[in-house]
């Protein structure tokens, strides 16, 4: 059965894990422990202490696993934009599609008489390399074999029978073993040699997609996205062959521009705003984008250089 599921994750693109209900616990354990042991910033206490749950939901069938997938996506997308009559090409980061592979999972589950519950909140890239399916770069992003890192995680509490899992220990890539190009490539300096914990308050995708006045320490070289930021995958060796999967182009009209500017509500959208604005996952930073662009169009305006 989750052979077979595996194989299906595996037709559609994406790669699955199941590991037992019962490591739950050692998941939450393990968080506890880092919570009182680690040296954390404020924003990691923030993702440990609050955005992590491990209660388990309330459902009408006998939660006995969970579902881990990777869902891949597109390095990223080119984007372009109009302000003044003016075109601007700038780069953003681009969404997995979650609906078609949680299509397909319950297409799969249903006529098996197995459900699946959305589990958002678990600590994913720890559990995605604890069951077995990813590994740690020194960029504290997660690699997946087949995949690269660009990609997003998907997890469901399911009744789906595990009696035994995979259970990995958290570590490093071997191939970051003798390698620094993602630190030496930040523009923050965000990444630590020694760990790969990083410090993900200089991250640029913490500063840019929350908003505000940006610190004076970032230098305006450092933008480069809408949102995110995409330095440290780029160049990694272990994304050779997936940081060329590129969306050519996605255009945004004059009118659209000057509203996403403008900072309006998601709900005031066309249509095909909304739908470019969530292709591209722009709708879930939608506060921050308007200064991000601002900064963007200045810098080409200046003849700065926008590169990755
Ligand atoms: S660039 Fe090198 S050190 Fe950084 S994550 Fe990739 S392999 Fe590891
Ligand atoms: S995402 Fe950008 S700022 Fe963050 S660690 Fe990677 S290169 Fe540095």
């Amino acid at each position: 059965m989750i052979e077979q599921l595996k194989q299906e994750a595996l037709r559609r693109g994406d790669r699955l894990q199941v590991v037992s209900i019962g490591r739950l616990s050692a998941l939450k354990h393990e968080i506890d422990f880092f919570i009182n042991t680690a040296d954390l910033n404020s924003f990691q206490k923030w993702i440990v202490g609050n955005l992590y749950k491990f209660e388990l939901p309330s459902v009408d069938f006998s939660i006995q696993s969970i579902i881990m997938v990777a869902i891949p996506h597109p390095a990223y997308a080119k984007v372009g934009f109009i302000r003044n009559g003016k075109a601007y090409n700038l780069m953003s980061n681009i969404m997995s599609d979650f609906e078609r592979s949680e299509n397909y999972l319950l297409d799969f589950l249903t006529p098996m008489n197995h459900h699946i519950v959305a589990a958002p909140n678990l600590p994913l890239k720890r559990l995605a390399v604890h069951s077995g399916l990813a590994a740690y770069g020194r960029n504290n992003i997660t690699y997946v074999d087949g995949l690269g890192s660009f990609l997003s995680y998907a997890a469901y509490f399911s009744d789906v029978p595990c009696n035994d899992s995979e259970w990995t220990e958290v570590r490093l890539s071997e191939r970051c073993t003798h390698c620094d190009i993602c630190l030496n490539k930040c523009p923050t300096n965000a990444i630590r040699k020694d760990t790969f914990l990083i410090d993900n308050e200089r991250c640029l995708s913490y500063l840019n997609e929350n908003p505000g006045e940006w610190p004076e320490w970032l230098p305006l070289s450092a933008h480069h996205c809408v949102y995110d930021c995409l330095k440290c995958q780029i160049v990694c060796p272990m994304n050779r062959g997936f940081a060329s999967n590129i969306v050519e182009s996605i255009k945004f009209s004059e009118e659209e521009t000057d509203i996403l500017l403008s900072g309006r509500g998601f709900d005031t959208y066309s249509d095909v705003l909304k739908h470019k604005t969530s292709v591209l996952g722009i709708n879930n930073w939608l506060a921050a984008i308007p200064r991000n662009l601002s900064i963007l169009f200045e810098l080409i305006d200046d003849h700065k250089e926008i590169h990755l």
